[in-house]
């Protein structure tokens, strides 16, 4: 990509704050994480290094505390994050619910909120799905019912990634039950230390703890905290769904094509090179193909938005659909290179509970990453959701 002079000053800058703030055993942890986050206690930590050199929120506008970048100056973010390996910060507060408020928050939610989220005060969690309400989103059954100057809140929600570090989630509930199930969802904020709300841990194929279901029984929500008008909360909830399925693929699925290459040429099989044999080569070739194709789309995507144009509804589904289909197969990729290291339980290891390992440090996150990259297909709209918008909007089915 060609950049302009400040542009490139700006890279030497973002470059020369990576290398001083990054530690080596931050890079460490973040290198050995299979999961979408970081962990907790990572996050927290480079939340507050981003957030006191005024650069957590690269996609705010700087009337709300956020850097105020132009598209570009956010791609080279982006790029430069993923070629050292930064930890990856959860997008349900500034990404996904930051943009709600600042749309549909009243003053004094934006007051309140927006201050917190920036500062990493509130950690964020999203409680759309439910066990009978996933793609089919609409058919969701948690209830909130009006009691005076308050909603109280019955029913559960799961997969809710990080819940477990969570002290605030954003809920879809029914307030009100109409023959179109859209109609009567509303949008609210809810404190995770409010009496009846329970989270439970799901442990997922990785061996990590990522997702939960949490209950809601009884809980007591301030009629203060309804984003939006009441029965309204599906625009809400569809304007946040723009921000979830986004963009900025390309760095992370070329950052992680970079470490396929690496583990081909380092990890010896029968005494050869994996690189040198010609499968291996085009299997590879076809994943770099591809994920030149999704660099392509982004570069075209960033141009025509910083000329102020709009891509149109297609360009999200598009990228979530090939951005998540093409690192899996780099996923499977890196599998293949690390051989019968694909095999043992590495997990004790990556999570630091041990100082040993059944195998090479450079096999340590390789098959947790392959397992707990199968859900990325799934959450955010499945592929098959993605295509049935696809062929509506695109192909107009
Ligand atoms: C790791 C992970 C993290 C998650 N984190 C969160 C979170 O933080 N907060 C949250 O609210 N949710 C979260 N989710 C939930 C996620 O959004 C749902 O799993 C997703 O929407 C799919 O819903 P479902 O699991 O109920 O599957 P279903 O909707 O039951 O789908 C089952 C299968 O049927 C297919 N299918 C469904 N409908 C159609 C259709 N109309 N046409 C064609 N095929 C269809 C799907 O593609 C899928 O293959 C997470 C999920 C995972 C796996």
């Amino acid at each position: 990509m060609h950049l302009s002079p400040e542009d490139e000053a700006f890279r030497a800058e973002v470059r020369a704050f990576l290398a001083e703030k990054l530690t080596p055993d931050m890079r460490e942890e973040a290198a050995r994480s299979a999961g979408v986050w970081a962990e907790g206690p990572l996050v927290r930590r480079w939340h507050k290094i981003l957030y006191e050199k005024g650069w957590i929120a690269p996609s705010w506008p700087a009337e709300y505390g956020g850097c105020g970048w132009g598209v570009v100056q956010k791609y080279i973010w982006d790029s430069e994050c993923a070629a050292v390996g930064t930890p990856s910060l959860p997008a349900m507060g500034l990404q996904m619910c930051g943009p709600v408020i600042m749309r549909y928050g009243t003053p004094a939610q934006k007051e309140f909120f927006l201050p917190r989220m920036l500062s990493g005060e509130h950690y964020w969690c999203q409680g759309y799905s439910e066990p009978g309400a996933g793609s089919d989103l609409a058919a969701l059954q948690t209830r909130a019912v009006r009691d005076g100057d308050h909603y109280v809140l019955d029913g559960s929600k799961i997969w809710t990634t990080h819940a477990h570090y969570a002290n605030w989630i954003f809920v879809l509930a029914r307030t009100h039950v109409d023959t179109k199930p859209q109609k009567g969802i509303s949008f609210f904020l809810v404190d995770m230390a409010t009496t009846g709300l329970t989270v439970r841990p799901i442990l997922s194929t990785s061996g990590d703890h990522e997702v939960n279901q949490v209950f809601f029984d009884g809980v007591r929500i301030p009629a203060d905290n309804l984003v939006g008008p009441e029965n309204e909360g599906w625009t809400v909830a569809k304007y946040l769904l723009e921000f979830e399925r986004g963009s900025g693929f390309a760095p992370r699925l070329g950052a992680m094509i970079a470490k396929v290459r690496r583990l081909a040429q380092d990890e010896p099989q029968d005494g050869e090179r994996l690189i040198d044999d010609p499968d291996f080569r085009a299997k590879l070739a076809s994943v770099e193909a591809q994920a030149a194709a999704i660099a392509a789309t982004e570069r075209r995507l960033i141009s025509a938005l910083s000329t102020g144009a709009n891509p149109g509804p297609a360009s999200s589904s598009m990228l979530k659909l090939s951005g998540t289909e093409i690192m899996q197969s780099a996923t499977e990729l890196a599998l293949e290179a690390i051989g019968a290291y694909a095999a043992p339980d590495f997990t004790a290891a990556r999570l630091g509970k041990v100082n040993w390992a059944p195998g090479p440090d450079h096999a340590i996150p390789v098959t947790a990453r392959y397992l707990n990259n199968r859900a990325s297909t799934i959450y955010g709209g499945s592929s098959e959701v993605q295509r049935n918008i696809l062929a509506k909007v695109v192909l107009g089915l």
